[in-house]
């Protein structure tokens, strides 16, 4: 799960983050996360937790000492660096479910949605669209498709949930199928 370490202005992020969390233990889904405290991240992981669910935490040192890390995880992951933070969050998630967030949240994301263009990993990649939040993001997904830059076929590997619930069910549901980006 990718988003923000900030909570947002509006409580309507808080709330669907919190929601997420119950949908996710609902489910029986563990939430593998940034590990820290903070944030629309904090509030998803004290659902989850909340919720009888199992929580995995992946930070780097540097934020551990920060102090920013999260006091009751089921499992912490320390790595040394940021790099190594996404791959093994990567290789621990089985799909990723993206909230509201800024530039850690986006550049996170668009590594697995690349990584998934490439064949390096297959998981389905859901963002959470709460209150219109990722609306424009959408529409420059349809413009790079429309202006060539981005298959048809990946494009649509950035799903849209408009519900904590059809989130988890969109990211429980197989990855598409693997196109090659470049075709010889
Ligand atoms: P943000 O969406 O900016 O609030 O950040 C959300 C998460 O992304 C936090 O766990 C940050 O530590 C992480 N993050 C922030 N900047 C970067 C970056 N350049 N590369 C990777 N992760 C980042």
């Amino acid at each position: 799960m990718y988003c923000g370490s900030s909570t947002g202005a509006d409580p309507v992020f808080r709330r669907a983050a919190a929601e997420l969390g119950e949908e996710l233990a609902a489910a029986g889904h563990g939430l593998v996360y940034g590990g820290v405290h903070v944030g629309l991240m904090g509030v998803v992981a004290d659902s989850v937790l909340a919720a009888g669910g199992t929580v995995t935490g992946v930070m780097t040192e540097h934020l551990v000492r920060a102090e920013v890390a999260h006091a009751r995880l089921t499992r912490l992951e320390v790595v040394p660096t940021m790099h190594e933070r996404k791959a093994l969050m990567v290789a621990l998630a089985q799909a990723a479910i993206v909230l509201p967030g800024g530039f850690g949240t986006l550049d996170e994301t668009f590594e697995v949605l690349t990584w998934n263009q490439l064949g390096l990993v297959s998981s389905p990649v859901v963002f959470l669209d709460v209150d219109g939040y990722f609306g424009s993001l959408f529409d420059f997904v349809a413009r790079s498709v429309d202006a060539g830059f981005v298959s048809p076929h990946h494009g649509a590997m950035a799903q849209r949930a408009d519900s904590p619930a059809a989130a988890v069910a969109l990211a429980a549901a197989p990855a598409a199928p693997f196109t090659p980006k470049w075709q010889r």
